[in-house]
């Protein structure tokens, strides 16, 4: 997020997601695996038969073989609001982060507002939801009331600065709705597993119900890293969507 926001609110319904580093392609898996039997020959071995390399990563994804899904970098350059953040921050293994902070700095006044297809109306018992499409009527005290809270809650942080005190004081009266941003780096094991908790995939032998706008940003991780690593990410599909 820029600096030059200023003090007029922003509202957003949507998530950014930028690959800015890599290093991750299909063969990295094929030679973490293959020096269990080629040794240090295993980067040649990779060149030599690529259909026996789509095998191979088939077959280590199937019986669940990780550790040769873990010798790839990726690091994504992340704005949603602090309530996918917090939610985010929860994926322990095999992820690294850095956020924002407001200690630091001034929290720029962006704020997330739902989209009109974002559904608002949650049904049945906890662990089975669905969300149904909201009424208009819904939509619109929903817009109405996060903006008005939004900017009292702004003010009140812009008072509280104005008066001297101190920026880590002055966020506790900022809501979670307000976007931050962070670096996170994984690797595709690690991305897998959370791909598997943070989508809803038909394709998906353990089904989850994650919250509409952490998966939204999944969606965008996911797209950016199978271009990276497409035959990892076929096989992943294909094996039900459970991280090896
Ligand atoms: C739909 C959904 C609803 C959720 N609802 C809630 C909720 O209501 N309340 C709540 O608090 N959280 C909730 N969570 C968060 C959830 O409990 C996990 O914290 C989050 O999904 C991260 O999963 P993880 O621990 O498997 O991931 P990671 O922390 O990345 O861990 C990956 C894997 O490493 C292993 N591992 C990591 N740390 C340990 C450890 N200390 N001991 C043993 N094995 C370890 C496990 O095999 C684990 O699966 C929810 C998550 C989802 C997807």
């Amino acid at each position: 997020m820029s600096d030059e926001v200023g003090t007029d609110p922003q509202f957003r319904s949507d998530v950014t997601v930028e690959l800015v580093r890599s290093a991750a392609a299909d063969s990295d898996v094929i030679w973490a695996a293959r020096v269990s039997t080629a040794g240090e020959q295993s980067l040649e071995e990779v060149r030599k038969d690529p259909e026996k390399s789509k095998g191979l990563i088939n077959f280590l994804m199937r019986d669940r073989h990780g550790t040769p899904f873990e010798h790839n970098s990726m690091t994504f350059f992340i704005s949603a609001p602090i309530f996918v953040f917090r939610e985010f921050h929860r994926h322990r293994s095999g992820w690294s982060y850095n956020e924002e902070s407001g200690r630091y700095r001034e929290l720029q006044p962006v704020f997330y507002v739902p989209g009109e297809e974002r559904k608002l109306v949650q049904q049945g018992r906890p662990g089975k939801y669905e969300f149904v499409e909201g009424t208009e009527k819904q939509h619109a005290v929903v817009v109405e009331q996060m903006a008005a809270s939004y900017q009292a809650s702004y003010r009140a942080y812009q008072e509280m600065l104005a008066a001297g005190v101190a920026r880590e004081v002055a966020r506790a009266v900022l809501p979670v709705g307000l976007f931050s941003s962070m670096y996170a780096t994984c690797n595709a094991r690690s991305l897998m597993h959370f791909l598997s908790l943070r989508t809803k995939d038909d394709r998906a032998t353990v089904p989850s119900f994650p919250q509409r706008e952490i998966e939204m940003v999944a969606e965008q991780m996911e797209a950016q890293w199978a271009e990276l690593m497409p035959l990892t990410h076929a096989a992943f599909n294909a094996h039900g969507r459970v991280a090896p």
